[in-house]
């Protein structure tokens, strides 16, 4: 029997009305936040740091580097994200992260679409999790993103192209140096696949903006295969070294 699938999700939609996704009031037939939780979300706008997309509490130039990215550059070429991570947007980031809110993919990638630019041709893939936590979780967050992502752009979605090598412990409580040091070596790109990545623009998805160091470990293999540039996305941004876990 051949259903009618569109139909069928039409019939579900009217059955389940649309709930705000922070406090869960009944929005009727519109998704995303309700008026109230919506001035609590801290959309990232310019100004903002040319390179990681750090907001900057005054009007600048648009090429304006942060004092960290002028001090020293990270890998990927820029780095943006639809919301700073804060008390009121907190609760949107870790229902994602550890419940399974996935209900929330779509809009969230509509909104992590809107983040970035053209860029025609380019590959988009997610931070991989080492096997072990993609066993506890049985999804990876991110990778669902990218590929709504990807179908949104026009991308190519290439989840396989970086694997995580070894299991890193938890980000959470680390300094920005102890960061840096847990994720290095932890990513790579297989060698049976580095010809895909050659002189390609990549999209590196991830659901949170910390400190950038997972992004930058990936961005070196990335560019070390040869990519031509590497361009990273995420959901929420630390802003001023919070710590979120
Ligand atoms: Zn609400
Ligand atoms: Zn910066």
């Amino acid at each position: 029997m051949r259903v009618n699938l569109s139909l069928f999700n039409s019939l579900v939609d009217l059955a389940i009305p649309l709930r705000c996704i922070k406090c869960g009031t009944i929005l009727g037939d519109k998704e995303g936040l309700c008026p109230i939780c919506w001035p609590h979300i801290p959309f990232i706008s310019k100004p903002f740091c040319a390179c990681c997309g750090l907001p900057f509490e005054f009007d600048i130039d648009e090429d304006a580097l942060c004092g960290p990215c002028s001090y020293e550059r990270p890998l990927y070429t820029t780095a943006r994200s639809v919301f700073a991570y804060t008390e009121g947007s907190r609760d949107l980031i870790l229902k994602f992260k550890h419940m399974d809110a996935l209900s929330s993919v779509p809009l969230f990638a509509h909104w992590m679409a809107r983040s970035m630019g053209e860029m025609e041709g380019a590959l988009c893939l997610p931070v991989p999790l080492h096997w072990t936590r993609l066993f506890m979780r049985t999804y990876n967050q991110a990778a669902l993103l990218a590929r709504e992502i990807a179908r949104l752009k026009g991308w190519m979605y290439t989840p396989s192209l970086l694997v995580r090598k070894r299991r890193t412990p938890s980000q959470g409580y680390l300094s920005k140096k102890d960061r840096i040091k847990n994720v290095e070596r932890a990513f790579a790109v297989p060698e049976i696949k580095k010809h895909h990545v050659f002189g390609k623009t990549t999209i590196l998805v991830d659901d949170v903006f910390t400190t950038g160091a997972t992004l930058n470990a990936c961005s070196k293999v990335l560019l070390k295969a040869g990519a031509r540039s590497v361009h990273a996305l995420t959901l929420g941004r630390v802003v001023r070294g919070q710590q979120i876990f």
